[in-house]
């Protein structure tokens, strides 16, 4: 049959459905920290976590892991949920990490009374020395054996206020021999003094990702808990947790796959952030950056970004994807879905000389060759037109097949012309190209089909109008900027991901654009409104150049 083959995440969760695990129960989450904008990486663990639910008629809830006060903000809240929105996805509720703050606090209380979990006033850097290799066991704190009710009063005083940051931190009693380091008696428990964007001042001492996580699997009922591979070596810690709790006859289960790493990009948030403030780029949603509302203002279609996670597939081997599996996808939908409309990114004026002056004729265009049922429009042809600068020269090499003195061309959905020659300045520039044009080459006449190896495209100079377009390329001039750790990573931006061309004509048809508004200008790429639009100065940005042109 064409059903296409399972991943190994759904295969896992269908067993499970066999096997009548949980209750035949599916319940998955999305865990976003909000310490930022999500990017293209979290748009695979999006379409994981709420695909898996959607496939197997379970629910996915959307969980804020907002266990560290010092970076999160409700700033990024908004737009982490704006952008799932986006993308397509819906979740059943709204979680936040800080909401079980209290019965994690009772959970710690618990592991401390039955001696599983103690206070050390060790230094981070004594607890970290005494952390062992992976070959050489730990050393045991020497507060391991303390008495209980002394870690049980010190943890109170932790988050009374009476600890100074980087004092004390809670530890749960493990293994310090355990061949895998996160077992070695790992850290539950730290000191901040900032208040938190949800519970204010209320709490100075805060859990750590390896115990709110699976906790909070735990409290909300999950039963597969998605996440990337390098949770792998966590997942004896997320189990042991579990293990201690034992009000319910369920188990969420951890399950990595690998994470979305792309050439050309970096991904991790604290380098975004950087990007944003030191002002490398333009904002959270510059259309140079990776971020989902970057690409939205690229022009992306939530559409081609489902396509493209579905298409590179979850594995249990890290790896990089070319960047050109993402471009590709965006244009295969824009393909199927925007309109053809002409634009002139370096106009120079053709004249064609035996064109009646002051004479106009409304000629039909087809808006999507892809689409039928996108239909037609007029556009308005005239003795004078802009065109491409680079579709002329004066000296053109034998296989030129556009515009040069002698040389017949086709313009698009109107007629073949044949060009005379052109003006210049004193620099040289040319100034205007002259053509003259067969009256009996309009498309739908006979001559029509005459064969010119070359069609450009133009607008009319009177019914055209002015256009701003940035034209984007990589933001990194090397393929793997993440793992040039010893360069400076603002060495590798490229000067040229950004070119803004300030005088471009577009077809009057595109006055009325709207902000986010995606089409194909033809032989350039496409192209999206940017919301920097105006009523006088419409911008367009290049979501993607397209990767076939007529003849060029
Ligand atoms: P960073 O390390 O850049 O801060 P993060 O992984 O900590 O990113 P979270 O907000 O914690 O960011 O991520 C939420 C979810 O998205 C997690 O389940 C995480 O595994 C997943 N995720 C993040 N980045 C990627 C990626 N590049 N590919 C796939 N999934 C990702
Ligand atoms: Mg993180
Ligand atoms: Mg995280």
């Amino acid at each position: 049959d064409n059903k296409k083959s399972l991943h190994f995440i759904e295969t896992i969760v269908e067993k499970d459905l066999q096997d009548g695990r949980n209750d035949g129960r599916i319940q998955t989450r999305f865990p976003p920290e909000p310490n930022g904008y999500l990017h293209i990486g979290h748009a695979k663990a999006i379409c994981l976590d709420f695909g898996i639910a959607e496939e197997y008629g379970g629910i996915c809830n959307l969980r804020f892991d907002d266990t560290n006060p010092v970076k999160e903000d409700v700033e990024y809240v908004d737009s982490i949920m704006e952008d799932i929105r986006w993308l397509g996805f819906h979740w059943e509720n709204v979680y936040y990490a800080s909401d079980y703050f209290g019965q994690l606090w009772d959970f710690a209380v618990r592991l401390i009374q039955e001696g599983k979990a103690y206070v050390d006033e060790q230094s981070a850097e004594e607890i970290a020395r005494q952390k062992g290799t992976p070959t050489v066991p730990g050393i045991h704190s020497p507060y391991r054996d303390r008495p209980i009710g002394e870690s049980l009063e010190l943890f109170e005083k932790m988050n009374s206020g009476e600890v100074a940051e980087g004092k004390m931190v809670l530890r749960a009693k493990i293994d310090m021999a355990s061949s895998n380091m996160h077992m070695r008696d790992p850290i539950m428990y730290r000191v901040i003094h900032i208040p938190h964007h949800r519970t204010g001042t209320k709490w100075k001492a805060y859990p750590m990702y390896d115990f709110a996580h699976g906790q909070s699997d735990y409290f909300e009922g999950v039963t597969h808990s998605l996440c990337t591979l390098e949770f792998e070596v966590h997942r004896p810690l997320y189990d042991w947790f579990l293990d201690q709790l034992t009000e319910k006859d369920y188990r969420p289960r951890q399950i990595e796959f690998n994470r979305l790493n792309m050439t050309y990009t970096m991904m991790s948030k604290r380098r975004l952030l950087q990007l944003v403030q030191e002002k490398l780029v333009n904002g959270w949603d510059d259309p140079r950056m990776p971020t989902l509302c970057g690409l939205r203002r690229r022009g992306y279609t939530p559409e081609s970004i489902r396509h493209f996670v579905d298409n590179i597939g979850y594995t249990k081997y890290d790896g990089v994807i070319d960047v050109s599996l993402l471009e590709h996808s965006i244009r295969e939908d824009l393909n199927k879905k925007a309109m053809r409309v002409s634009g002139v990114i370096d106009p120079v004026k053709l004249v064609l000389t035996n064109y009646p002056e002051g004479q106009t004729e409304e000629l039909d265009a087809v808006n999507n060759p892809e689409d039928d049922s996108m239909g037609t429009r007029l556009v308005t042809f005239s003795r004078e037109l802009w065109i491409e600068r680079d579709d002329f020269m004066e000296d053109a090499p034998k296989k030129y097949f556009r515009l040069t003195p002698g040389n017949e061309v086709r313009l698009k959905n109107a007629y073949i012309v044949k060009c005379t020659g052109c003006d210049k300045d004193e620099n040289g520039r040319v100034t205007s190209v002259y053509a003259e044009y067969d009256p009996q080459t309009k498309s739908g006449l006979p001559e029509a089909n005459r064969k010119v190896k070359g069609t450009i495209h133009w607008v009319s100079a009177g019914h055209s109008i002015d256009a701003e377009v940035r034209l984007y390329d990589r933001l990194f001039t090397v393929e793997d900027p993440a793992g040039e750790k010893d360069k400076d990573f603002r060495n590798l931006l490229n000067p040229d991901s950004l070119i803004v061309k300030s005088h471009c004509k577009v077809e009057a048809f595109l006055k009325d654009a709207a902000p986010f508004e995606r089409f194909q200008f033809q032989r350039i790429g496409y192209f999206s409104v940017d919301p920097d639009t105006t009523a006088g100065k419409l911008v367009f940005n290049r979501t993607v150049s397209l990767k076939d042109s007529w003849n060029k």
